[in-house]
């Protein structure tokens, strides 16, 4: 795919907002040698293993502000082995995030199978507390000498004529939304990573293509536990409209979860999700359990699911990353390891290319493509266990989907 070097003028940016944004983001500079776009999991690792491997100076732009919750809980074990590369996996076990002992899933039958991580050498899996968790990452960034500015949106980007190929990135404040008067500023840089997740922001302005091979609806509600005992395994149920997802998490919380169709979403939503719960709470696994919750301080989140990669995900001076590069059914539950893995590789590509290493086989370019294969093939095997619905829309439409890709490959 061409990526044809934009022309400055095509994006006005505004001296006055420039040094209004200086003040507001603790003085911005003009240039850095890598600007990291989006601070969710793969994008922090990113800034971290860099900051470690090079003394290149990291900008990392988050258009959100500190501490909004954030969606993902469920870790594998494994991930403690990327958290020790990041060098913060003490603070991780001194953190409270909780241990999972296992599944008990409600899929393909009508009693719960059970899928524990006891005989893992890693351990069990993790519920996290995803402020901390954040947090932590955000810590260990700013400590290894990276920038974060919070708050801040990637607009646009073009390159420069140089012979460096320098990006010139055009930022904004979130809260200068005013459409007329967008004012902008703009940074320099010799290195994109493209954290931005899974609409992949500065591979677009590339005019670089997310293939989709699936879409789902989720909503999730996170509640307070006002009362009552649950159990420590994650749950997993199987509906004839989509799957049910409760989990507890630290802070004396629950997450709860519907992925379907979005005809559905519509339905569930109604009535401030009044058809959500009752849903939930007719589920013959979850339902009982949650029945014996007494809940308080729901918030709910709607958002899509898109199973996709990146056509293109790498050239001589950018990466991109996380969902960015490819975006995962949650049923995978791999999307924060994907991403802290991704953060390191990208170090090692920055590295290659700042201290004029050698660069690592197999490329990323290699590895995210076996990733998606491997990705693709789990999620067609998961799905393909359950056939008692197969006349609805939710279990005919992954069927067809997911097993078209498969039978491709
Ligand atoms: C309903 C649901 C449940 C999930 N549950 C789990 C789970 O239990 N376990 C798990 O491992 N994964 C889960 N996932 C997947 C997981 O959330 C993602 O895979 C993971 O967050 C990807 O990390 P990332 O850093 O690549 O992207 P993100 O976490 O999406 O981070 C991207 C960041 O970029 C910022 N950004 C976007 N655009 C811009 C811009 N223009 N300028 C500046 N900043 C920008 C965003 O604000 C965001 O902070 C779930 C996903 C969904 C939808």
């Amino acid at each position: 795919m061409p990526t044809l070097p934009r022309r400055k003028e095509d994006v006005p940016t505004n001296d006055v907002y420039w040094h209004k944004a200086q003040a507001e983001n603790k003085m911005l500079n003009k240039t850095y040698d890598v600007v990291v776009l989006g601070g969710g999991p793969a994008g922090l690792a990113a800034a971290i293993a860099i900051r470690c491997k090079t003394q290149a100076s990291v900008l990392v732009v988050e258009r959100q502000a500190p501490g909004e919750e954030r969606l993902g809980e469920s870790c594998p074990p494994e991930t403690i082995l990327l958290l020790k590369k990041l060098g913060v996996a003490k603070r991780f076990y001194q953190a409270g995030h909780e241990t999972c002992p296992g599944y008990a899933s409600v899929w393909g039958r009508a009693d719960a199978g059970y899928n524990d991580f006891i005989v893992n050498p890693l351990g069990p899996s993790w519920r996290l507390n995803r402020k901390i968790f954040d947090q932590m990452l955000v810590d260990r960034a700013i400590e290894c000498g990276a920038q974060v500015s919070w708050s801040t949106r990637f607009l646009d980007a073009f390159q420069g004529n140089d012979k460096a190929l320098t990006h010139h990135l055009i930022l904004t404040a979130v809260e200068d939304q005013s459409p007329h008067d967008k004012k902008t500023i703009e940074v320099q840089t010799s290195f994109v990573v493209d954290a931005t997740g899974f609409k992949a922001h500065f591979a677009r302005t590339l005019n670089i293509r997310k293939e989709m091979d699936d879409q789902l609806f989720a909503i999730v509600r996170f509640a307070d536990v006002a009362a009552g005992e649950g159990v420590k395994q994650i749950q997993l149920e199987a509906v004839p409209e989509g799957w049910f997802y409760h989990a507890q998490i630290p802070g004396g919380r629950v997450v709860s979860m519907i992925a379907t169709e979005k005809p559905s979403i519509y339905q569930l939503k109604r009535d401030q999700f009044r058809p959500f719960e009752k849903a939930i709470e007719k589920t013959s696994f979850i339902g009982p359990n949650i029945r014996k919750l007494s809940l308080k301080e729901h918030s709910y989140h709607t958002c899509p699911i898109h199973s996709g990669y990146l056509r293109k995900v790498e050239d001589q001076n950018w990466i991109a990353i996380g969902d960015a590069a490819l975006s995962f059914d949650p049923i995978a539950a791999q999307g924060i390891y994907k991403g802290l893995s991704h953060g390191l590789l990208a170090a090692d590509k920055v590295a290659a290319s700042f201290n004029k290493e050698e660069t690592r086989f197999p490329s990323f370019t290699d590895q995210i493509d076996r990733q998606y294969e491997v990705y693709q093939r789990n999620r067609a095997h998961v799905y393909s266990l359950e056939r008692r619905w197969l006349n609805s829309d939710f279990w005919s439409a992954r069927n067809d989907r997911i097993n078209a890709v498969v039978g491709e490959a």
